[in-house]
């Protein structure tokens, strides 16, 4: 299973479905796709293989400079179109993906379904984007509904998060499942792995547990989940054997 995320100049389309395949070695019984272009969110998913659903759902006809992609391995919920990630909140403005297990979602779930939110998949992932959401109501900022979302989650994850109000950025999250990101010139990329993004830069900062990025064309940001606080992180060239 694996994520990878990009934001610049290019087709992020063309970057993602690159990306997967480089990811494929990881394992996968789905696979799926957003983006952003002109406020709106895209998203494209379903069972099989990269390659299959490149052709199938037209994954590089896909509009926009920013998304993020993800193959999933099903721990809760059987592979089909419905369970593959991105999963959305009720508004649909923000989509997420997911590769770990939530340990707490059933509990989480039920709350949400009392405050009147619906589920479209069996996952365990769909309660984030909804528990950010319910957040988003009370929080001064997305960043602020995102961090106050995720503390409240048990388990392991790596987390890319996309908010349609907000088209300069992505998020990603780190949690007992990897997460690098990968630093351009006028583009950034984030992914579980190296491989995903080395095509197109070699400067990789590697996050820890319980930290997540804010990523843009322009700039990246490293905090602690627990606190907000910035953490400045070392810049690591890879070979480019
Ligand atoms: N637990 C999530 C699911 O079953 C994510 C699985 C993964 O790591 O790909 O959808």
């Amino acid at each position: 299973c694996g994520i990878i995320g990009y934001i610049g100049d290019r087709a992020a389309c063309e970057v993602i479905v690159k990306g997967l395949k480089r990811l494929e070695y990881r394992g996968y019984d789905s696979a799926g796709v957003v983006t952003e272009d002109g406020g709106k969110l895209f998203i494209k998913k379903g069972a099989g293989a990269i390659d299959e659903l490149t052709e199938k759902l037209g994954l590089l006809e896909m509009p926009g400079k920013r998304g993020i992609g993800h193959t999933r391995w099903a721990t809760h919920g059987v592979p089909n179109e419905i369970n593959a990630h991105p999963h959305t909140d009720c508004t649909g403005k923000i989509a997420l993906v997911h590769n770990g297990i939530i340990e707490n979602f059933a509990e989480i779930r039920e709350y949400l379904l009392s405050l009147g939110h619906t589920f479209k998949s069996d996952t365990d992932t769909e309660v984030i984007a909804h528990l950010i959401e319910e957040e988003l109501k009370s929080a001064p900022s997305f960043e602020d509904a995102m961090r106050n979302a995720l503390l409240k989650l048990r388990g392991s994850f790596a987390l890319g998060i996309i908010y349609a109000e907000e088209p300069d950025r992505l998020y990603f999250v780190r949690n007992e499942s990897p997460l690098v990101l990968g630093i351009g010139d006028g583009e950034n990329f984030a992914a579980s792995d190296v491989p995903a993004f080395l095509e197109y830069t070699n400067r990789a900062v590697f996050l820890d547990d319980g930290e997540y990025a804010v990523i843009g064309k322009d700039f990246y940001v490293i905090k602690k989940l627990a606190t907000g606080e910035v953490v400045e992180k070392p810049v690591q060239e890879i070979e480019w054997t």
